[in-house]
Formats: structure tokens, sequence, C-alpha cells
């Protein structure tokens, strides 16, 4: 078969991964990036992003991953649809084959495949997404300033967003599903001293309710099976993500959620010339000018890589 050899290869398009591709062309890597299922990635599912540097009138997260891959285009990076199906990690140059029928022979390999948020399988979830329902409190939470929203989930991220979004909005509700938190003491600590949010313990979410101009508010269940119906406007899923790290595993380390584990502040993975970036080894911060960074500094650790061992 006749292997195509690169310098570097980017899998996924989110912020980490166009920003390494910026880095990577201007750098004369010549990088290929596979934009994957998603192209553009999480962002291009919120609406407005207004948390990003440099775009003071706010802009849709689907016109700033457009912008960042013109940015990529510019310096000629080569971008492709598909995904990557296959690698493998065990000798340099590492091996790895595209769902576009290429098998690719790269000297660097920076993962940048993000993370998806779990959602609950609704209906009516699908339906409202963008339009009242996020997975994202930081990207959404400015929209419902002064209005009820709910967050579902009692980990440390439902709690976080939960305390944020009592500081922008009337009243938050929060959706937990037992009758404890999963979350860490002091989280849960602040939420319980936050007067306007209300926890309703061992409720799950049947269905969420709107109209044309989105989420109007959600239909309940109790533990004893009764429903109950609360008025809110912003529907917020917090019961966790899920890092896009499965194909890597076998070779790559991951911490016990399957977070890529990276050295001290670099992007080096366990196998010297692969990188990662982005959520896919972040579980604190997972904003987009965070991945956004973390692809700079993979780009960079795979130039430097390159040059060391040439
Ligand atoms: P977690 O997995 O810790 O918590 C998920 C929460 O969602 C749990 O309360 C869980 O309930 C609930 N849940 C899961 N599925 C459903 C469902 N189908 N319906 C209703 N509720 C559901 O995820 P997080 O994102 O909160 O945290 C991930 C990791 O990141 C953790 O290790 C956390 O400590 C860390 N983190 C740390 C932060 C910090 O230190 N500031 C901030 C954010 C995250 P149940 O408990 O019943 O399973």
């Amino acid at each position: 078969m006749n292997r195509e050899k690169i310098n570097c290869l980017i899998i996924g398009s989110g912020p980490a991964g166009y920003t390494a591709a910026i880095y990577a062309s201007r750098a004369n890597l010549n990088p290929v990036l596979y934009e994957g299922l998603q192209p553009g990635g999480q962002l291009t599912t919120t609406t407005d992003v207004e948390n990003f540097p440099g775009y003071p009138d706010g802009v849709s997260g689907f016109q700033m991953m457009e912008d960042m891959k013109n940015q990529a285009l510019r310096f000629a990076a080569d971008i492709r649809p598909g995904d990557i199906t296959e690698v493998d990690f065990s000798s340099r140059p590492f091996i790895i084959k595209a769902s576009d029928g290429k098998e690719i022979l790269a000297k660097t390999v920076i993962i940048a495949t993000g993370a998806t948020a779990k959602y609950l399988g609704l209906p009516s979830e699908e339906k409202f997404k963008g339009q009242g329902v996020s997975a994202c409190a930081t990207c959404d939470g400015f929209f419902y300033r002064k209005k009820n929203v709910a967050v579902v989930g009692g980990g440390d991220t439902a709690c976080e967003e939960a305390v944020y979004l009592a500081g922008l909005c009337n009243k938050v509700y929060m959706i937990v599903r037992r009758n404890v938190f999963r979350a860490s003491k002091v989280m849960q600590d602040r939420v319980l001293k936050t007067e306007n949010i209300e926890i309703l313990w061992e409720h799950r979410t049947k269905e969420i309710l709107g109209d044309e101009s989105g989420v109007t508010g959600v239909l309940l269940t109790d533990k004893n099976g009764k429903e109950k119906i609360i008025d809110i406007h912003g529907f917020f899923l917090a019961i966790g993500h899920h890092p896009n790290s499965d194909i890597f595993k076998k070779y790559v380390e991951t911490d016990d959620l399957g977070y890529i584990i990276t050295k001290g502040k670099t992007t080096a993975t366990n196998v010297p010339g692969v990188f990662a970036a982005g959520d896919v080894q972040d579980v604190h911060y997972r904003q987009g000018v965070t991945a956004a960074a973390s692809g700079c500094m993979a780009a960079k650790d795979a130039e430097n890589f390159l040059v060391d061992n040439e």
C-alpha cells in the first residue's frame, strides 16, 4: 500500500486542533488535520460565544470554528473531512488509518479529539438543544440572566455550574437523582450556602417542555413517581463528559475517567512523539480558550520533538 509520510498528524477540529494546525503550519511542519465526526467540535453546538478573547461583540460557536479553520487554511494546513479509525503507536513513525481509506505514517501525532458531554437521551432535549438546553453553563448561562434555570447532576461540575448560574439567574433548581451529592464536600458547601439554589433531591427529568421561543419548563418525577412541573428557561446538563480517547487507550495512558495524562506543564503523553491537547486531556477547565492554548503548546512540543529527533 502507498502510505503517505507526514511530519505531524492532528486529530480533531475543535479550538485545540485548529490552533495546533495554525502553529504547526507556520512552523513548516505541513500538518494534516482530520476533522473527525463533528467538524468544529463541541463549540458548534452552542449558540453565541462571548468569552473567547478577540470577539468583543461575541460570535456564534460555528462561526468561530470557521474562522479558526480559515486561519489554519491560510497557512496551508491540509484539513480533511473524516475520522481516524485506527492507530498503531508501537513504533515511529506511527501508522494511522483514516476513514477515507488512507494509511498515514506520521512522525508526530497531536490528539485533539475533545470530550463529549453526556445527555439524558430525551427527544425533547434534542429538540431544544441551543434553545434552552445546554451542556455548558459558562458558555450559555449569560443568556438566562434574571431567569429561572435548572442544572441536572450532583457532581462537582453540576455544583460549580449551579453556583455560577446562581450569580446570574433569578433561581437555580438542581435536579439530583439520588438523595446525596457526588460532589466534593467543598463544592457541596458552596451550593448549600447559596440562597437562590433549590435542590430537588431524588428527582428525574421526564420531559423538557417548550414552545417556539425555546424551553419554558421541565416535567419531573420524584422517587414515588409523582410528577411536577417547574418553570425554567435554561436547562443545563452536568452529568459528566466522555473524553474521546478510546482508540488511543491501547498505547496512551489515561486516568480512571479516560482523560489522557500529559506530562507536567507539557502536552507530551507517555508515548514519545504523541501529544494531547484540549478537552481530551483536561477534566478541569474545558474552555475554548484553554483548549486553544494547549493546541498551541502541542504544536510547539511536536516541533521541538522533531528538531530533537531528526
Ligand atoms: P461526575 O461523574 O462526577 O458526576 C456526574 C453527576 O451526574 C452525578 O451526580 C451523577 O449521579 C449524575 N448523573 C449521571 N448520569 C445521570 C443521569 N442519567 N441522570 C441524572 N443524573 C445523572 O461528573 P462531573 O462532570 O461532575 O465531574 C467529572 C470529574 O471532574 C470528577 O472527578 C470531578 O471531581 C471533576 N471536577 C472537578 C472540579 C473541581 O475540582 N472544581 C470541577 C468539575 C469537575 P450519581 O451520583 O447518582 O451517579
